[in-house]
């Protein structure tokens, strides 16, 4: 679990698209997330985008928040008033917020989201903004660009492709994090097997032209 070639490889060519300096490749999307999660701790709190992909909605809802002692709230980052409500000042806030969900554009509704602006409300209160990136795929956005501090996608829809694999990343240029994403793959062990991370970077190879038919 600790390093595997084929892995190691998937993981350099998704950086590589994702213009990251790190990626940590997971045995899924949900995974992925979950890895993300495990950089709070006890006490702190999630603000998480309101419209966000059923499978995390549940997770934070059913497991990360009764189950972790972490807090998640869900706010319309577009509504300035919801959003001054739900993130206080630095001060007030203390460190408590570690971690800004958001996915942008959302699945399966397609709603964007302004992520510079919301990476500024990150920098405000000292939290880590997450992007779900899984609808546009590194193709049409790299969200490390504008500001993020980590990138997840789920590898199982468009990277790979191929409806063959179940898969998920995080990509960050941060190496603090990374050292942390590295740690919690190894120690968790939600790791991909080498033969679907030889799948998935078989998908990437196409996903430009994929990316240009879908958008068509
Ligand atoms: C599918 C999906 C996930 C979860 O990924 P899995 O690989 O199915 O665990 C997370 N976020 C988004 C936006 C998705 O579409």
């Amino acid at each position: 679990m600790i390093g595997n070639p084929t892995r190691g490889i998937f993981e350099r060519a998704v950086a590589a698209a994702e213009k990251a300096r790190y990626c940590v490749a997971f045995s899924s999307g949900s995974a992925a997330t979950s890895a993300v999660v495990h950089l709070l701790s006890h006490g702190q709190r999630i603000l998480s985008i309101d419209d966000v992909y059923g499978g995390t909605q549940r997770y934070f809802r059913k497991i990360v928040r009764p189950h972790m002692g972490i807090d998640v709230d869900f706010v319309d980052f577009d509504d300035d008033i919801a959003v001054s409500s739900m993130l206080p000042s630095s001060d007030d806030d203390a460190g408590r917020t570690g971690l800004l969900w958001l996915e942008t554009p959302t699945n399966p509704t397609l709603r964007v989201t302004d992520i510079r602006k919301v990476s500024k409300l990150a920098r405000r209160v000292g939290a880590i903004l997450a992007v779900d990136n899984t609808f546009c795929s590194p193709y049409f956005q790299n969200p490390l660009e504008h500001g993020a501090d980590v990138v997840v996608h789920s590898v199982t829809k468009y990277i790979n492709g191929h409806s063959d694999v179940v898969m998920g990343v995080a990509c960050t240029n941060d190496a603090n994090i990374y050292e942390k994403l590295r740690f919690v793959q190894n120690g968790v062990g939600a790791v991909p097997s080498p033969f679907d991370c030889y799948l998935a970077h078989r998908g990437l190879k196409t996903l430009h032209l994929r990316m240009e038919a879908s958008a068509r």
